[in-house]
């Protein structure tokens, strides 16, 4: 079969560090072209917007959108409707209205429409879902901690209003506890940290629990050195203490190792959404974005110290 010609919109950070190598190794996908207003591709035909290269290049067969969530419904839109298919960054949009009208639009048009969660591909998240599958759970803390300046230096799109702030990264946390607890939770308070000079939060603190009561916390502060990164979620059960670290690529219990792996995200989000493709399906799952959205919708807000790059 004839590989995926794919494009690449909004060539920043992601695009270059993990999408263009993974679809560059992956023998399923051919690069034809890139979009982006001051980014660009060597060896590829560039355009700066996205309804100029779908106009000039019948040819594309997928698109992958790379730019921050609050511009990404437009190019999503217009790539669905001229019958792409589309892979989408997490998170898959600024609004859960905007991907339901995304969603419909892809199965009209009879294509693939991703919402990519990343480190839901971690090499240890499978193996600790595995883990908790069959354990009576007692608590959770997941602990999200970063150092904004040498993850997120001059973005200034992840300030404003709908850019997340830190659940820019929280959100790939919640997309690991949806994915590996066995049962659903819900938020029931949050603190949000807010900058006075920002929109969005530099720090949260948030309080999740499950129908039966089981707490689960989480604390995502960006104040940190870079020495103290910390992505780990903890899980309290009748078998042991469960740590999946370091945003899911290393897995103990009870300080036992079972899992610490090489990354290898992107390439198995670029495998999966070739299967998508090929197999006819979307696979659209807005469950972290929501938990984002009941945080900011039962979020009460502390004004901090401004916060400048
Ligand atoms: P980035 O470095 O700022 O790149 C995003 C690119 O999107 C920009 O370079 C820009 O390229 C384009 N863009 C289009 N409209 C834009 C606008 N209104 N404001 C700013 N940029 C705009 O951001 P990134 O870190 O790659 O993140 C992009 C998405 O990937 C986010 O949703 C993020 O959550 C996700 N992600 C990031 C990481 C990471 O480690 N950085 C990891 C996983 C996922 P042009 O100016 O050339 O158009």
């Amino acid at each position: 079969m004839n590989p995926i010609s794919i494009a690449v919109v909004g060539v920043g950070k992601i695009a270059r560090d993990q999408h263009l190598p993974s679809i560059h190794n992956n023998p399923g996908y051919r690069l034809v072209a890139a979009a982006s207003r001051h980014g660009s591709v060597d060896g590829v035909e560039n355009f700066t917007a996205i309804e100029d290269m779908l106009a000039a290049m019948p040819e594309i067969e997928a698109v992958s959108l790379c730019m921050p969530p609050r511009v990404r419904f437009d190019a999503a839109y217009k790539a669905l409707e001229a019958g792409k298919h589309v892979f989408l960054e997490k998170p898959p949009g600024a609004t859960l209205s905007e991907v339901a009208i995304l969603e419909a639009l892809a199965q009209q048009k009879n294509v693939t429409l991703f919402t990519s969660w990343h480190s839901r591909f971690g090499p240890a998240v499978e193996p600790a879902r595995a883990f908790l599958a069959d354990k009576t759970i007692r608590r959770v803390d997941i602990i999200w901690n970063e150092d904004v300046r040498r993850w997120h230096p001059n973005q200034d799109w992840i300030w404003e209003a709908g850019g997340l702030g830190v659940f820019d990264p929280g959100i790939n946390a919640l997309s690991i506890m949806t994915h590996i607890l066995p049962m659903p939770v819900f938020v029931t308070r949050s603190t949000l940290e807010i900058p006075e000079n920002r929109d969005a939060p530099i720090a949260a603190q948030i309080d999740f629990q499950s129908a039966s009561g089981i707490p689960v916390t989480a604390d995502m502060d960006w104040r940190r050195q870079s020495s103290d990164d910390r992505w780990d979620i903890i899980v309290e059960t009748d078998a042991g203490t469960m740590i999946l670290g370091n945003g899911g690529a290393r897995l103990s219990v009870d300080g036992v190792m079972r899992a610490d792996e090489q990354e290898t995200e992107y390439p198995t989000l670029y495998a999966r959404f070739h299967d998508l493709v090929r197999a006819g399906r979307s696979e659209v799952d807005v469950a972290p974005l929501r938990h984002i959205a009941d945080i900011f919708m039962l979020g009460s807000r502390k004004t901090v110290e401004a916060f400048y790059d």
